[in-house]
C-alpha cells in the first residue's frame, strides 16, 4: 500500500540537487548505492564487464549523468563516452554503451545535442559498438526520438528505448518496427501523469508484451528489459510459440538485480546483455532504483539506523 507514495517520494528526491548533495557526504547511501553501481572509474567498469562476460553475458555501459544544462559539461561527457567505447574496444569487451540524451545537452536544444553527440556517434562506428540512447522523462521523448531519427539517417547505428508505461509507445513502436530498428522495452521508472501514462502494474505489463511482441514479429532484435519473472515468462512464450532463435532477441537486466534471474536466462541459453552503470553521478540512478524498490529503502533506513548506532 505504500509503495505508490514512497516510489513518488524517492523519484521527487531524485531530481534534488541538495538531497543529492546530503547523500553525496553519507558513506551508506554512497555504498548502497554501489550495490548497483559497478565503482567510480572506468577500470571499475572494465573489471565488471570482464567478469560479465567470463560468465557468458553481454554489458551495456553506462558513464552516469543527466540534466546537464552547461554546454562544456555536455561535451566533457561525450568525451567520457569516446573514451569508454576506446577502451571497450581495445580490451575486446562484449559490450555496447548506453546514454541519456540530457547528459549530452538535450536541454540546450536539439542541434546542439546531435552536435555534442557526433564524437560518441563517430567513434561507436569506427569501433563497431551499437550506442543504446536511453528514454527519460516524458518531457523528453519527442526530441529523444528525434535525435534518434536524426542520427540513424545519418547513418550511425543507434537504437532507442520505449517504455511500456506510455499510452503512446505503441504508436512509437511501428515505424520502429518497420525498419527493423533495435529498440529496448522497459517498464518506465519516472513519475507520469495517468493522463499519459498507465498506474495499474496489469496495464503496464499488457503493453510491455504487446511492444516486445510487435518487434518480435518484425525480427527487429528487440532488447526485453525487465526483472519481472511474468515478463520474462511471456516474452519466452511468445518466443517459444513463434519459434523465435534465441540469437533474434536479448534479455538485459540492471547491475546488481537479480542475479539470480541473469544466471537462469544464461543457463538456458538466452542471450543475456546486463546494463553497467558508473562514474561519480551515481544519485539520481539510485534514487530511481530506490524507488522501484520499497525493500532497498527498507534496507537503507535500517542501515543507517545502525550506523548511527555504531557511531553513537
Ligand atoms: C537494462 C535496463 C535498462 C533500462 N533502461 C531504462 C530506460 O532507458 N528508461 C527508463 O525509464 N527505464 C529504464 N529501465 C528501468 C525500467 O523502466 C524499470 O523501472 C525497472 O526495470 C523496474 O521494472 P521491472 O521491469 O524490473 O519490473 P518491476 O515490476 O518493477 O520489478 C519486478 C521485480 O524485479 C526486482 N526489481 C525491480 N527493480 C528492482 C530494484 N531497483 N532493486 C531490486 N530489485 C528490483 C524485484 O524482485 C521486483 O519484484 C531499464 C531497466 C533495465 C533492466
Amino acid at each position: 500500500m505504500l509503495a505508490a507514495p514512497l516510489r513518488a517520494f524517492f523519484l521527487f528526491l531524485s531530481n534534488r540537487r541538495w538531497v543529492a548533495r546530503f547523500a553525496l557526504r553519507l558513506g551508506l547511501a554512497r555504498r548502497m548505492a554501489f550495490r548497483f553501481v559497478a565503482g567510480t572509474t572506468l577500470d571499475d567498469a572494465v573489471e565488471a564487464v570482464r567478469a560479465l562476460n567470463a560468465g557468458g553475458a553481454r554489458a551495456t555501459l553506462d558513464v552516469l549523468g543527466e540534466a546537464v544544462a552547461d554546454r562544456a559539461m555536455a561535451e566533457g561527457a561525450a568525451r567520457a563516452y569516446v573514451t569508454t567505447i576506446e577502451r571497450i574496444a581495445f580490451e575486446g569487451l562484449d559490450a555496447n554503451v548506453s546514454l541519456k540524451l540530457t547528459q549530452m545537452g538535450l536541454d540546450l536544444g536539439v542541434d546542439a545535442c546531435l552536435e555534442v553527440m557526433k564524437p560518441v556517434v563517430e567513434a561507436g562506428d569506427r569501433h563497431g559498438v551499437f550506442v543504446r540512447i536511453d528514454m527519460e522523462s516524458s518531457a523528453h521523448t519527442d526530441r529523444t526520438l528525434e535525435v534518434v531519427r536524426r542520427l540513424r539517417a545519418a547513418g550511425h547505428d543507434v537504437g532507442p528505448v520505449l517504455q511500456a508505461y506510455l499510452h503512446r509507445s505503441m504508436d512509437d513502436v511501428r515505424p520502429l518496427a518497420a525498419d527493423r530498428v533495435r529498440t529496448r522495452i522497459c517498464k518506465g521508472a519516472y513519475a507520469e501523469p495517468p493522463g499519459i501514462a498507465w498506474q495499474a502494474r496489469d496495464d503496464i505489463n499488457r503493453s510491455f508484451v504487446a511492444l516486445c511482441t510487435h518487434l518480435l514479429d518484425a525480427d527487429a532484435e528487440p532488447a526485453v528489459a525487465t526483472h519481472d519473472p511474468d515478463m520474462l515468462e511471456a516474452v519466452k512464450r511468445v518466443v517459444a510459440e513463434r519459434a523465435i532463435p534465441f540469437d533474434r532477441f536479448e534479455f538485459q537486466l540492471l547491475y546488481g538485480i537479480r542475479r539470480d534471474l541473469q544466471e537462469q536466462l544464461l543457463a538456458d541459453g538466452y542471450r543475456l546483455r546486463v546494463y553497467v552503470p558508473y562514474g561519480t553521478e551515481w544519485y539520481p540512478y539510485f534514487m530511481r532504483r530506490l524507488a522501484e524498490r520499497p525493500a532497498n529503502v527498507a534496507f537503507l533506513v535500517r542501515s543507517l539506523f545502525g550506523e548511527r548506532r555504531a557511531r553513537g
